[in-house]
């Protein structure tokens, strides 16, 4: 892996970011995962930071699930909710990422700490006003389903999102294991989104291939796709993505982690980027993947070869991708483009 100029680092750490593809629970910090442990009094099989951030590392997929359910396990109380979403704002304004657009599971979390949705939506919406407040960043919400739990209750979850347009819901997703569960499954949930003009935003294409893409596409109507990026398996597909512009959001240390790329030297962002699709950068589940957004950039950087002209334009591309109403689209790439120009003169420009 190549090393960055310390001018192009700062420019990467300093730059205003957006970022489309982030799993609030996948985000909670292990510092504030031992606090809420040790309140509810949940066993974890760790007691000091340095231990739990070992043991938040990731080793492999089943463990990955065993830390995502542990973590989201400690999530008791509307209060708990509000504090995993003011630190994750906190952490994004501290990268300099002005909006998010954040995946959140509130089924999981009702099934596991019996929260209403109503009362986990309003905890993440006071988090939300506060960030906005004291941060001046933004987010809104991806209410995601997973696919090995019932599809008739999705729907239910559907018209939740729908009801909620209004308080900061802005699309319906698709996670879960993606093999042996194919988006046709879920076309109904997803008829009701679109049906009230809420955009579908599933994941696809990550552990299954092109199908994966197609089935998103013309089944659940996707706007966007989480990861995507084995549609390079299909030259059909690529076109299509292509000629149609349909964002991918990419997260490589991700796929580096769950076995999607070998390594994030062999990702296939270059080739992505070659082909003219629509790629944007993102993080995934960044403390238990030992990544941030800004690492996800300087790690492509570094990897490729990007320079500051390519990394703006990858966040220009994500701020383009936002599901915001267009006033306030207008206003975040307004942002974005003052946020570049105040960087320091002297940073390379390509
Ligand atoms: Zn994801």
């Amino acid at each position: 892996m190549n090393t960055l100029t310390e001018s192009l680092e700062a420019y990467v750490r300093a730059m205003p970011k957006v970022e489309l593809h982030v799993h609030l629970e996948g985000s909670i910090r292990p510092e504030t995962l031992l606090e809420l442990a040790a309140r509810h009094r949940v066993e974890l099989p760790a007691r000091t930071v340095d231990e739990l951030r070992e043991w938040y590392a990731f080793r492999d997929f089943d463990h990955f699930v065993e830390v995502y359910l542990a973590a989201a396990g400690c999530i008791r109380t509307p209060a708990d909710v509000e504090r995993i979403a003011a630190d994750f704002l906190e952490g994004q304004a501290a990268q300099n990422v002005l909006h998010s657009e954040v995946t959140y599971t509130a089924s999981t979390q009702r099934m596991l700490s019996g929260i209403p949705l109503d009362d986990q939506l309003e905890a993440i919406n006071r988090a939300r006003a506060a960030a906005e407040r004291d941060h001046g960043v933004t987010m809104s919400l991806t209410i995601d389903y997973p696919r090995h739990l019932d599809p008739d209750e999705f729907v239910g979850v559907a018209h939740w999102a729908v009801d909620n347009m209004e308080r900061g819901v802005s699309a319906l997703g698709l996670g879960g294991p993606e093999v042996g569960y194919p988006p046709e499954l879920f076309e109904r949930a997803f008829a009701v989104a679109s049906e009230a003009g809420l955009p579908s935003v599933p994941h696809a294409g990550e552990t299954e291939g092109a199908e994966s893409i197609r089935g998103a596409l013309r089944a659940l109507d996707a706007v966007r796709i989480g990861h995507g990026v084995r549609c390079l398996e299909d030259p059909e597909l690529v076109a299509e993505l292509r000629d149609r512009q349909i964002p991918l959001e990419v997260c490589p240390t991700s796929n580096v982690c769950l076995g999607v790329a070998p390594s994030f030297g062999e990702h296939p962002l270059p080739r992505l980027l070659d082909t003219g699709l629509y790629v944007t950068l993102n993080s995934d589940d960044p403390p238990m993947f030992g990544t941030t957004l800004t690492d996800e950039y300087l790690k492509a950087a570094a990897a490729f070869g990007l320079g500051a002209g390519d990394v703006r334009d990858l966040v220009v591309r994500a701020a383009e991708a936002t599901l915001l109403p267009p006033a306030d689209k207008a206003t975040l790439l307004e942002r974005v483009r003052q946020g570049f120009e105040a960087l320091p003169k002297s940073t390379p420009l390509s």
